[in-house]
């Protein structure tokens, strides 16, 4: 199934995320890097990593096998995906929102993300060699999101997006909660363009706009820029995001500028 438009209510509770993987340890990575690591380990969101292989119900601690109907490559099987999900959700008051990251499912884009951030309880399950037992995904899954259309060898690092993506959305998580909602895709568009010190290097310079301190003259620029960079990279999102009177001026403006 594709995103079903069920999320759990959002209650104030810190977000919990799970992530049922076969390489634990890839996915805590994110403990310890970055704005995302620090606020895990502030406690802003839970993460927890299951490991898959904790819960098969096999002597030999497999957790794949051949697929039925021959050819190449192992499955992961439903058992241990299905038990270390009951495990899970036998603690659990409420039923959480189950994600399989699989290149089948639908693009991830930021309001996806966005609507996850308001789960209270997110399970990601991150598929390994040919994929999963099509019937854990009829039983269990809410939702299937996809980095693109390409294929990795492994959910892990699409989760690890997710929970990226996912955790600087949170209040509290970046320094400034206004740099989230100015980042490309938040306003429709493209991010304006971003300068630091030095105002001149390698005999290259600074807008002047941006130098003078007068908010109204760099906000108008920033927005111009973001509008003329989304019109030329991509036109999708000016066409879905459409154009008021004092944008299609300044789009205008961005364009004949580039052409002088
Ligand atoms: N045979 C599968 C197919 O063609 O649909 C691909 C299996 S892939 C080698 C192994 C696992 O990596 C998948 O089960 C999925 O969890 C993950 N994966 C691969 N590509 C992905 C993508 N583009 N987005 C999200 N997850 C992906």
């Amino acid at each position: 199934m594709i995103f079903s438009g069920y999320l759990p209510a959002v209650s104030g509770k810190t977000m919990k995320i799970d992530v049922i993987t076969l390489f634990p340890k890839l996915v805590s990575a994110l403990k310890h890097y970055g704005v995302v690591g620090r606020a895990l380990q502030a406690h802003k969101a839970h993460l927890n990593v299951i490991n898959l292989r904790d819960h098969t119900p096999r002597a030999d601690h497999r957790v794949d096998d051949r697929p039925y109907g021959g050819g190449p490559g192992m499955v992961l099987q439903y058992q241990p995906l299905a038990r270390a999900l009951q495990h899970l959700k036998s603690r659990l008051k409420d039923a959480p929102h189950v994600v399989y990251l699989s290149p089948q499912g639908q693009q991830l884009h930021q309001a996806a993300i966005r609507k996850m951030a308001h789960c209270q309880r997110l399970v990601l399950v991150c598929g390994r060699y040919e994929g999963i037992d099509e019937r854990f995904i009829d039983a269990h899954v809410d939702a299937q999101w996809s980095l693109g259309d390409y294929v990795i060898s492994g959910g892990e690092l699409a989760a690890m997006v997710v929970i990226d993506a996912v955790v600087r959305t949170l209040p509290g998580v970046l320094g400034d909660d206004q740099s989230a909602h100015q980042d490309s895709f938040e306003t429709g568009l493209l991010d304006y363009p971003h300068f630091t010190r030095p105002a001149s290097v390698d005999g290259l310079t600074v807008p002047k706009e941006l130098l003078g301190g007068d908010h109204q003259t760099i906000a108008r620029w920033r927005l111009k820029q973001a509008l003329g960079r989304t019109y030329l990279k991509r036109p999708d999102l000016i066409e879905k995001h459409g154009l008021n009177d004092q944008e299609r001026l300044l789009l205008n403006e961005y364009l004949a500028e580039i052409k002088a």
